[in-house]
């Protein structure tokens, strides 16, 4: 196991963005022992957004500064809905273009610097051509003026999930031309349903290296699994709770290499409670709490509000 000397651990989870936007998440955030976190700017499952309220930013990033957090951590994620990779389906394919360009606009003015976006679904199209697809809806979205990172999440191939190896993640970067605003978000859960076995997770980076490059990967999102290796399901488990394991994840969260790269929890709650603060605690000592349920039940269950 690796162990940090100086800086301290990225960590955070996803978190609440609503009436009180950033300001919710950032006080959720610091609830949970959390120095990131990452936030829909709406419902993930819709695209109804309202407007970025100035002064509430303005507040939120004198908490954020008070408590801790870089909002050059910070990460934004697309709602799911939105397909790239099919521009047969052209309305769809052109609201999402114009709904992620008003996104990173939305951000944009947070001072946000990554969005991380699902590649899309290539539904009935031939695999390259949905890739290639992809690449010309960022080449549509970003230009020289953007901002934010665009963050292609690694996807566990559910369906007909894009971005679900190395090799495909990698031809859509190759078609992309401002090659220096688009990254790559890695999931575990995502992994290890596409097949990767996380034990050898250095075998991976290395492989990861020599096809795109160990600089591209900007975040990770931390989940334990519900499902095998290879199995493509996408349910992610609390983390020691799944197929993956508490010590392989901790191999992940603590490795030398990528030490500098925001880690998100996205673990499921448990019953009406948020794990995250529990599990960035096991994940600060190292050790796996077999008791999360109890533990989180003594926690919350004299609290008025749980978000
Ligand atoms: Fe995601
Ligand atoms: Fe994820
Ligand atoms: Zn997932």
């Amino acid at each position: 196991m690796y162990n940090y000397v100086g800086d301290k651990m990225i960590i955070g989870s996803h978190v609440s963005f609503d009436a009180k936007q950033l300001l919710t998440s950032a006080k959720q955030a610091v609830s949970y022992g959390a120095n990131t976190f990452m936030f829909y700017t709406g419902a993930p499952q819709n695209t109804i957004r309202k407007d970025i309220d100035k002064n509430l930013t303005i507040e939120a990033k004198k908490y954020m500064d008070a408590n801790g957090i870089d909002i050059k951590n910070v990460i934004c994620h697309a709602p799911y809905i939105i397909n790239l990779a099919n521009k047969e389906k052209a309305d769809s394919w052109n609201f999402s273009i114009s709904f992620l360009k008003n996104e990173i606009s939305r951000i944009t003015k947070m001072g946000i610097n990554y969005i991380v976006v699902h590649p899309g679904n290539s539904l009935n199209l031939d695999r390259m051509e949905a890739l290639s697809n992809i690449a010309i809806a960022i080449n549509h979205i970003i230009d020289k003026d953007t901002v934010p990172m665009i963050l292609l999440e690694t996807m566990a191939g559910k369906g007909t999930e894009c971005g679900i190896n190395l090799y495909e993640l990698k031809y859509m970067l190759e078609h992309i031309n401002m090659k220096d605003k688009v990254g790559i978000c890695l999931d575990t859960c995502h992994l290890n349903d596409s097949g990767i076995n996380l034990a050898q997770f250095d075998d991976y980076l290395a492989d990861f290296d020599q096809e795109i490059g160990l600089d591209k990967i900007k975040c990770i999102h931390v989940n334990d699994s519900k499902n095998a290796i290879g199995s493509h399901k996408d349910r992610h488990a609390n983390l020691g709770y799944g197929t993956i394991g508490f010590d392989n994840l901790i191999n992940v969260l603590y490795h030398p290499l990528l030490k500098k790269v925001p880690k998100i929890l996205e673990t499921p709650w448990v019953g009406e409670y948020p794990p995250y603060k529990l599990e960035i605690e096991m994940i600060k000592n190292k050790k796996f709490n077999p008791n999360l349920e109890k533990d989180l039940e003594i926690l919350y269950r004299d609290k008025q509000t749980v978000k």
